[in-house]
């Protein structure tokens, strides 16, 4: 999943300029999470951040109705729409929310 995933959403390896590093620790976990491939310890972290940010909570439910929705989720399962909204939310992350 992880290779896919960032051929789909290359602007997830992009770098904003940001201090919020912990934010972008979960977008790169966030697969894993799903997964349930995460540490106990990482699993405590992420969950803990999610506690306390709003960005990355409804980014996670995204990710979690859009993997529900398409079951099996490919790249070429992404429609255009589904990544704009994806990289519209990411960009409201980058501005603060
Ligand atoms: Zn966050």
């Amino acid at each position: 999943m992880r290779i896919w995933f960032s051929q789909a959403f290359p602007w997830l390896r992009t770098r904003p300029r940001v201090p919020d590093l912990v934010c972008q620790q979960v977008v790169e976990l966030v697969t894993d999470y799903l997964e349930g491939a995460l540490s106990p310890a990482d699993q405590r972290r992420f969950d803990k951040h999610l506690a306390g940010c709003p960005h990355c909570t409804e980014y996670l439910a995204q990710m979690r109705e859009t993997i529900r929705l398409a079951g099996r989720l490919t790249p070429e399962d992404l429609t255009p729409a589904m990544r704009t909204d994806l990289t519209d939310l990411y960009r409201q992350w980058r501005a603060g929310g």
